[in-house]
């Protein structure tokens, strides 16, 4: 059975305490292996690692830490197949999907590699001209990264490459569910050559190891992605040392449908939003709006394409989608369904899953569903669902359908349907989002700026911009005669 160990100081070990976890596949609940488990201790010995080793790695030419990315890239995709099986192993989604994200993490640190040389400060043409004015701009310093189970490859690298090419060393803290895809690729960075103290891992109890790290002032910054409650209380529990934080949170994705869509087009997209990762994705789709001209056409469709989904285990051939990460995922899935329907919903597909293997805790499965005589008062068109469910709500106005879409406290993405350009521009200007796929049901891409407003989040991720937010700024007023 497999067995992991934590990675401190460029080294592999097990916790002091002896303790581990086990980490299950959410297929039928089997044991994929067990996980060390840290404390304290380990983690006081991460940061005071990461401390050692910020001074040289900040200081090396930006050229050469890209080489060490570089490397690290290239073992990445060599290694891909087999960090996609783990992948699969622990987290669920079909082998194609993860071996897709897998090539997409390796994509994060290519592109970091290369953006690090891009750090360019500026000069500002003074008042005086016995005075100049420099700007640079140095890693913010040590980095704590807490990433969640839905995306537990491309996540841990969308986090770590930005961090490591700005100079700043990286204490990475995966998701207890998935924690082995992340042991792999931090081995593969070991590999490459990173030097020790500059890239940690540490797994265990996530409230210990998140409070050792930000109680420690030597921690400058924290970047997480997960759930919205958890950003609120990092970012509370960040204060006290002034940290710099960065957060993408959950979201409500709304997904309009105007009469003059190509409706092929949007159900095409659609399957792409909500099957993909088993609906489990902060930019999935949570709830559907449809110009009530075209709802019965488009529902139709909808149903056509989601009765033809073949659901099972990752690993499984021809299957579209896997299970749900945990009984904890099902039982909120089917919370919202019964919700929906005890308030007048109507099931046009679906509605109801199973359950495979001995464990209780995993091996859950949701049909692809869809939901119609659905009104803005039940939980689903307000909570994050993290499922294959579609609720469908019909408006009749352009005003309308924006004040539904706009009524979250979420911000992170959204998508529009429709055939006209004036339309799709004005829609989405007006759209309270980080991010809107028109005609596009799949915007997340290394090179954009990820992330959301109002309670989805601070900062972006991806691109030039994702680098910015592990950069400070200096400014140097230089006196000459
Ligand atoms: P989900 O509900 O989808 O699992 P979470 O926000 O709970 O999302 O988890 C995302 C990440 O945050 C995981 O790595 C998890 O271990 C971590 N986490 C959860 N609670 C805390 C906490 N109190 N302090 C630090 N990290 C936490």
């Amino acid at each position: 059975m497999r067995k992991e160990k934590l990675y401190i100081n460029g080294q592999w070990q097990e916790a002091a305490s002896g303790e581990t976890f086990d980490v299950l596949n959410p297929a039928d609940g089997s044991l994929v292996g067990k996980m060390a488990s840290a404390g304290r201790e380990e983690v006081l010995q991460a940061i005071t690692a990461a401390e050692q080793a910020l001074e040289e790695w900040a200081s090396l030419p930006a050229q050469v830490r890209a080489n060490y990315m570089k490397k690290w890239h290239q073992l990445l995709l060599e290694k891909a197949e087999k960090i996609a099986r783990t992948l699969t192993m622990e987290q669920g989604k079909p082998l194609a999907e993860a071996l897709g994200e897998v090539k997409a993490a390796a994509a994060f640190v290519e592109w970091y590699a290369e953006e690090g040389k891009r750090v360019y400060g500026e000069t500002i043409p003074a008042s005086s001209s016995r005075k100049r004015i420099l700007v640079l701009k140095q890693p913010v310093g040590i980095t704590a990264a807490i990433t969640p189970w839905n995306f537990p490859a491309s996540m841990v690298t969308r986090k770590i490459s930005p961090a490591i090419a700005a100079g700043c060393p990286v204490i990475l803290k995966p998701a207890e569910q998935t924690p082995f895809c992340a042991v792999e690729i931090i081995q593969l960075a070991h590999e490459a050559g990173i030097p020790k103290g500059v890239i940690s891992l540490l797994t265990g109890p996530p409230e210990v190891i998140g409070d050792t790290l930000l109680e420690d002032p030597r921690i400058r910054k924290v970047t997480f992605t997960g759930s919205t409650a958890v950003g609120k209380k990092l970012m509370k529990k960040s204060a006290d040392t002034v940290k710099q934080v960065s957060l993408e949170l959950g979201g409500h994705a709304p997904y309009l449908v105007f009469e003059d869509a190509d409706l092929d087009k949007a159900v095409k997209e659609l399957i792409g939003s909500k099957i993909r990762n088993c609906g489990q994705i902060c930019i999935a789709t949570n709830r559907l709006y449809v110009q009530e001209s075209v709802e019965k056409e488009l529902v139709q469709k909808l149903k056509t394409a989601f009765s033809g989904i073949k659901m099972g285990s990752g690993f499984e051939e021809d299957i579209q989608m896997g299970p749900l990460i945990d009984e904890k995922a099902y039982q909120k899935v089917q919370e919202h369904v019964e919700d929906a329907l005890s308030k007048g919903a109507t099931i046009v597909t679906g509605g109801e899953g199973f359950h495979r293997g001995e464990h209780e805790k995993a091996g859950y499965y949701y049909k692809p569903t869809i939901l119609v005589d659905v009104t803005a008062d039940m939980n689903i068109m307000k909570e994050e669902t993290f499922g294959p469910v579609v609720p469908i709500q019909r408006f009749q106005s352009e005003e309308e359908a924006l004040r539904l879409a706009n009524d979250s406290h979420y911000g992170l993405a959204s998508y529009v349907f429709t055939e006209s350009l004036s339309r799709g521009l004005r829609v989405s200007e007006k759209l309270e989002y980080g991010i809107v796929g028109l005609n596009d049901g799949g915007p997340a891409t290394v090179q954009a700026p990820f992330g959301g407003i109002k309670e989805s989040g601070l900062g972006r991720e991806g691109g030039h911009f994702g680098i910015e937010s592990f950069l400070e700024i200096k400014y140097l007023s230089i006196g000459i005669e």
